[in-house]
């Protein structure tokens, strides 16, 4: 008798564009691992039928995306210290009849701009644009891997004071009327979601000198706002966030499956196809 594939989702909406199924299909593929992943359409108010369906029905693990982080965390028993401090959860894991939660955002981050940016952010002055559940990830990311300095700024001022309390003496807040003072910063991270509407935050381009890495968190054609702005003013290295996906979808399966997937390969298509897709 087979064993039937482990069963695992991308919970999301909208989702059907998700590249998470092709991606850990890809993992599985390359460590033999045979498994059953799906994306599962899913808002907010429907996100706590439709998991407690995907359980009942064998579901062992889940990545979660927009706009249901905040509300996974409220469903999970227990939650990792990274996910606790980011107050956000992407990866569920099964476990006792239970759900375990975990972020694997801030790790995926860090590697992908260690890794594959030159980006290591140790030392250096580092700008946050936005206060969601991302952002939080990426700062006390950023915080652990000894960014030199770390400025955060946020179209919502409360949001961005409140994600700083949390921080502690490791982040100051920058007001946006403020930002043409604070100089260049080596890098400059989006992690606002303005680019899915189209848009970009509006930002001052003495912020972007020669070397500064321009870094959008998102991919695709949300992420060409913000980085044909930095572009325009100035910034020569200018990088979406598929490399983070790969990284934080690698992390997640490693929770699921005690291995970690490499990613080269993978990433590298990915780009190719995305480059192409997007004319860049
Ligand atoms: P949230 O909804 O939690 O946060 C959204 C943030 O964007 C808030 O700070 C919000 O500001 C700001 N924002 C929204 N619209 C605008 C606008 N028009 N102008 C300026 N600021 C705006 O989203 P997440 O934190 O979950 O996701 C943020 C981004 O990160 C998304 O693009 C997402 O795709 C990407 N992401 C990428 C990942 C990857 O693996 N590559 C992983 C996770 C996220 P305010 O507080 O004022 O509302």
């Amino acid at each position: 008798m087979t064993t039937p594939p482990c069963r695992y989702a991308v919970f999301g909406q909208p989702i059907a564009h998700s590249l998470s199924p092709r991606i850990h299909a890809a993992f599985g593929a390359q460590l033999g691992i045979t498994l059953d992943f799906r994306a599962i359409e899913s808002g907010r108010a429907d996100f706590p039928a439709a998991l407690a369906t995907f359980a009942a029905a064998g579901g062992t693990g889940a990545n979660v995306t927009l706009p249901l982080k905040q509300d996974a965390f409220a469903l999970c028993r227990r939650v990792a210290p990274r996910a606790a401090r980011a107050g956000s959860v992407n990866t569920l894991i099964r476990q006792d009849a239970e759900w375990l939660g975990d972020s694997t955002d801030g790790a995926g981050l860090l590697r992908d701009l260690r890794e594959r940016q030159d980006g290591d952010p140790a030392r250096r002055r580092v700008l946050l644009l936005g206060a969601g559940g991302a952002a939080r990830a990426a700062a006390f990311a950023l915080i652990e891997a000894g960014v030199g300095e770390l400025a955060i700024t946020n179209r919502t001022p409360a949001h961005a004071n409140s994600m700083a309390a949390a921080l502690g003496t490791a982040a100051r807040v920058v007001a946006p009327e403020t930002l043409a003072s604070a100089g260049s910063f080596d890098l400059v991270l989006n992690a606002t979601s303005a680019g899915h509407a189209g848009a970009a935050p509006q930002l001052p381009a003495s912020l972007f000198a020669a070397g500064t890495l321009a870094y959008d968190l998102s991919y695709g054609e949300a992420a060409r706002p913000f980085l044909a702005a930095a572009q325009t003013a100035g910034a020569t290295r200018a990088v979406d966030g598929l490399g983070m996906l790969v990284e934080q979808a690698a992390e997640s399966f490693a929770l699921w499956h005690d291995v970690r997937p490499a990613t080269a390969a993978l990433y590298a298509t990915l780009r190719t196809e995305l480059d192409v897709a997007m004319h860049w």
